[in-house]
């Protein structure tokens, strides 16, 4: 197929990086190049029916979704394109990546080494063959659903959070959680919430599993609470959502209708750069605040400063990236940024939440560093609410 013919994605978080990759492809004849700042909306082009593309130009490393799970998102979401990596870093990680790659069931073009040249990316593209699908797909391939299949589940009620315990660091006692949605879907297990997410946001349907996991969540809560637990829940929000100045109240009506008073829910919000309607953003945070709902700023350090003006106004809380987490231990500029984030938090009277907190070594560097709670596969993953309850009943600290 003619270079002319054929639909690139270009995921790079560097603006220049991009520019210079895009410019290139337009040298070589393409005619259709899309452009995504990290893999979280690279996923969301990927996904999209309207956009379809056949190659995607990937780099690795990119804040919030990096290159790594973009690559295992795409995998699972059985999308197929044909991957080019383009990356700075060693030769040896690279390789493993590829293999990484390869074992998702993703067609690898090739890598090539940064900085990027016509010729190089001319001599991956030939080997692009559309006819060719990929010959090994992982076992979650298949996992690529409808919008009608979604919003058939949210009918009958497939839909529950998960919760994720947020332990303070010095103490190490459960402050609180955070529901993650997942579909128990009848003939796939459970779900996770890439899979029907980025469709329901597209589709302007993220209110519904909003509501279902704004009452499921309110519910519990209330409920351990009642139990004598002093948590918190914390839900996600969709930035979408946030344009109808409806919102706020609607939340609220719901929280209340499950007995639990706002202040003992955290609204978290990830930063992006789609804050179209600002105005409608701001008004509904506000009146969430007024309200007594705590507002975490979700993602912290991969987003953008518009948002980092709102934080000085509206937010309770920072949630620190965990790409900043899992790599401060090891990079000096990740944990630059965390030690920054920290100091911001402290200083704005926020508090910290670093997310993503995986090895020991990570939770050291936080006592270390004094940030206040912590969340990530070191202390449980996301479980289901009897499980949750079962572990925090168990829960003694870290040994
Ligand atoms: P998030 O809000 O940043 O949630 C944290 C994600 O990191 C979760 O993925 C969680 O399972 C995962 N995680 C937790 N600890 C660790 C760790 O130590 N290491 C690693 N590598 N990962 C860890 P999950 O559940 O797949 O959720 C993915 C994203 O989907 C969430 O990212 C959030 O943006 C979105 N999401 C989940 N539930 C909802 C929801 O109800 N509404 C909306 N709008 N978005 C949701
Ligand atoms: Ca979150
Ligand atoms: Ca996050």
């Amino acid at each position: 197929m003619a270079i002319s013919e054929l639909r690139f994605l270009v995921a790079e978080d560097h603006e220049f990086q991009r520019r210079i990759v895009v410019a290139l492809l337009a040298q070589l004849g393409a005619q259709t190049i899309h452009e995504a700042s990290d893999g979280r909306v690279a996923l969301a082009i990927v996904q999209d029916p309207a956009r379809p593309i056949d190659i995607v130009i990937s780099d690795l490393e990119m804040p919030g979704m990096d290159g790594m799970e973009f690559i295992r998102h795409l995998g699972e979401s059985g999308a197929k394109v044909s991957l080019v990596i383009a990356s700075a870093l060693e030769r040896k990680l690279i390789a493993s990546i590829a293999t990484m790659t390869e074992a998702y069931g993703i067609k690898l073009l090739g890598i090539v080494e940064k900085p990027l040249t016509a010729d190089k990316l001319l001599a991956l593209l030939q080997r692009h063959d559309a006819s060719a699908a990929p010959a090994a797909r992982s076992a979650k391939a298949s996992l690529a659903f409808t919008l009608d299949e979604i919003v058939e589940g949210l009918r009958n009620d497939e839909f529950e959070p998960f919760f994720q315990p947020k332990v303070d660091v010095a103490t190490q006692k459960v402050k609180g959680a955070e529901a993650l949605a997942r579909w128990r879907h009848p003939q796939h297990g459970i779900v996770a919430p890439f899979a029907f997410i980025p469709l329901l946001e597209q589709h302007r349907l993220i209110d519904d599993l909003t509501a279902v996991m704004l009452r499921r969540s309110a519910a519990m809560c209330s409920s351990w609470r009642a139990g004598g637990m002093d948590v918190t829940v914390s839900v996600n929000l969709s930035l979408v959502s946030l344009s109808d100045v409806r919102l706020a109240d609607r939340i609220t009506k719901i929280v209340r209708e499950q007995d639990l008073d706002p202040h003992h829910m955290v609204l978290e919000v990830t930063e992006s750069a789609a804050t179209t309607d600002l105005a409608k953003v701001l008004e509904n945070l506000a009146r969430l605040r007024v309200k007594g709902f705590g507002l975490s700023i979700d993602d912290y350090g991969t987003g953008y400063s518009s948002m980092q003006q709102l934080s000085r106004i509206a937010f309770t809380e920072l949630k620190i990236d965990q790409a900043f987490v899992a790599n401060a231990t090891r990079e000096e500029s990740a944990r630059v940024i965390l030690g920054s984030s920290l100091d911001m938090a402290r200083k704005l009277n926020i508090s910290a939440v670093a997310e993503g907190v995986e090895t020991r070594a990570d939770w050291d560097l936080l006592v270390q560093l004094g940030c206040e709670q912590a969340q990530g596969y070191l202390i449980a993953k996301p479980m289901d609410v009897i499980a949750f309850q079962d572990w925090a009943r168990s829960w003694t600290g870290l040994h």
